[in-house]
């Protein structure tokens, strides 16, 4: 067995670090702030894709897709997300190389090969999409329009960190049109519902929906949704958004309807994404000093059995009694594998599925066969019991559904430990510096305060939550009146 992962309690981000690595999640490549992802890591990411994307399609959405590339014109055509965006984008200014005349073997760019007017490599569709969907619309009977794309972008981050922050990651962007202003406003909520509730029932992550506030708005809307995560170290981490769009896009774009009335305006619009950033919000949400916990529904391998055998004639044994129930298990959709190499020995196997962070273990060899028992442990809360071999499928898929539940309850336990309602600056900035968490505190609703708040003492408005009570309170910061308490946090 490897050396030891680093212990959260003392160095979070290392530990976070090291765990991405040493589990086979992905690793820095050779081009800075991109990542590879690795199989392990990618068929995380897969099983993630393909709950998120049924869970489009029952709300009617279809998949398409649209080019990397976006000439300059369209992406400025829409001010305010074209400033927003500009200070990270990756441009493309020519289309070829030629060989360096001054330096065998090497190529140079082709001066002659200068593109007449540039490409952005998208950090986000909007631009290349509703430029299309001018062509689309005509008359009410167009709409909505429900569209979805899975793919990369770019945005050129200064500060990169294995999935949380890349300069490339992959994502899904839903971007619909619709008739009314009230349709686009339920779009963009249920967008965030499908989100919330996605992490909260396959990650087993607890999330708070709510809106951010104007600063941390996504350039070009009229209202950002987000969900906010809290990881181990207590700090959140934005999980999704969901954007109400107005019609800023439309106006850009210029795209109108006709509607039943036969009257022309624009549409409404509205986008919405989540990232490969949710590998890392699952990493950091419950795995451990001895590795990964995986959620069930999310796991790549749900349940692996390793035979304690000496030689072939006892793993022949082990095998016939075993692969029986490795079919039975498979029949009830539950990924299994039998690790009967003998490269490794039973142990090194333990702590290798441990770090992989595989829910459920079953431990089988010549004494619990002749008992007709086997050894599980399953890797939440890295209980060990013995259960009759019989009963041994029915066993595993309660189980499973146990570490479901328990991983989401623990989550939601700790997060509820580490929430503070807070009235006094001097108790805000006490248990930011002592406890990390999340502040559930008032906040006057001015940019001016938030930007002071987070310059004196790194904490920002996280959300202002969906189901925040109306109350009457005082500003933390300036004592000003405000009707509600926002959620502040030191952030990812
Ligand atoms: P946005 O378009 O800015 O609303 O972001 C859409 C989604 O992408 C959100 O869920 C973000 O958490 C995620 N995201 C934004 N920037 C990055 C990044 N650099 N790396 C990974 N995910 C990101």
């Amino acid at each position: 067995m490897s050396k030891s992962l680093p212990k959260r309690s003392e160095n979070y981000s290392e530990w976070y670090n090291e765990l991405v690595k040493r589990a086979d999640l992905a690793e820095n490549s050779a081009v800075r702030g991109c990542m590879v992802i690795k199989p392990y890591g990618y068929s995380i990411w897969e099983k993630m894709q393909r709950a998120l994307d049924d869970m489009f399609k029952e709300t009617g959405h279809t998949n398409a897709y649209f080019p990397l590339f976006v000439p300059k014109s369209l992406f400025e055509a829409e001010e305010k997300n074209a400033e927003g965006f500009a200070k990270e984008c990756a441009v493309v200014t020519h289309y070829r190389l030629k060989n360096n005349p001054d330096k065998p073997g090497k190529l140079m760019v082709d001066p002659e090969a200068k593109l007449e007017e540039e490409l952005i490599v998208r950090p986000t569709s909007e631009a290349i999409i509703w430029s299309t969907y001018k062509n689309w619309i005509q008359s009410y009977r167009d709409l909505p329009l429900l569209i979805n794309q899975w793919a990369n972008v770019v945005r050129w981050e200064m500060r990169t960190r294995l999935f949380l922050r890349t300069a490339e990651f992959l994502w899904q962007e839903g971007h619909t049109a619709h008739a009314t202003k009230e349709e686009a406003i339920a779009e963009t909520e249920q967008m965030l519902h499908v989100y919330a509730t996605f992490a909260e029932e396959f990650m087993a992550v607890p999330v708070i929906r709510g809106k951010k506030s104007a600063n941390e708005r996504f350039a070009g809307a009229e209202d950002t949704y987000c969900i906010e995560a809290m990881m181990q170290d207590g700090k959140a981490l934005q999980a999704g958004t969901s954007h109400f769009l107005g019609q800023n896009f439309a106006k850009a774009f210029d795209v109108k309807f006709v509607s039943k009335e036969n009257k022309q305006d624009y549409v409404w619009g509205t986008s919405w994404g989540v990232s490969t950033r949710l590998m890392g919000a699952l990493i950091m949400a419950h795995s451990d000093d001895e590795g990964l916990i995986l959620p069930p529904k999310l796991a790549p391998i749900q349940v692996v059995i390793v035979p304690i055998f000496k030689g072939e004639e006892q793993l022949n044994l082990i095998s016939e009694t075993i692969l029986p129930i490795v079919a039975e298990l498979k029949k009830k959709g539950i990924s299994v594998k039998f690790d009967h190499s003998d490269k490794q020995s039973p142990g090194f196997k333990f702590a290798e599925y441990e770090l992989k962070g595989v829910p459920v273990r079953l431990a089988i060899g010549a004494r619990d066969l002749a008992n007709g028992t086997v050894e599980v442990a399953r890797r939440d809360t890295k209980e060990k019991k013995t259960y009759a071999i019989a009963d041994i499928v029915e066993t595993v898929s309660s189980l499973l559904e146990d570490i479901q539940v328990n991983i989401y309850q623990r989550a939601l336990a700790f997060r509820a430990e580490n929430t503070h309602k807070v009235d006094t600056w001097d108790e805000f900035t006490k248990i930011l510096e002592e406890n990390p968490g999340f502040i559930a505190a008032h906040w006057d609703g001015t940019s001016e305060t938030e930007e002071k708040i987070k310059e004196l003492t790194k904490a920002t408005i996280r959300c202002i939550p969906l189901d925040a009570v109306e109350e009457v309170g005082k500003c933390i910061l300036t004592g000003n009146p405000s009707t509600k308490r926002v959620i502040f946090a030191k952030s990812y």
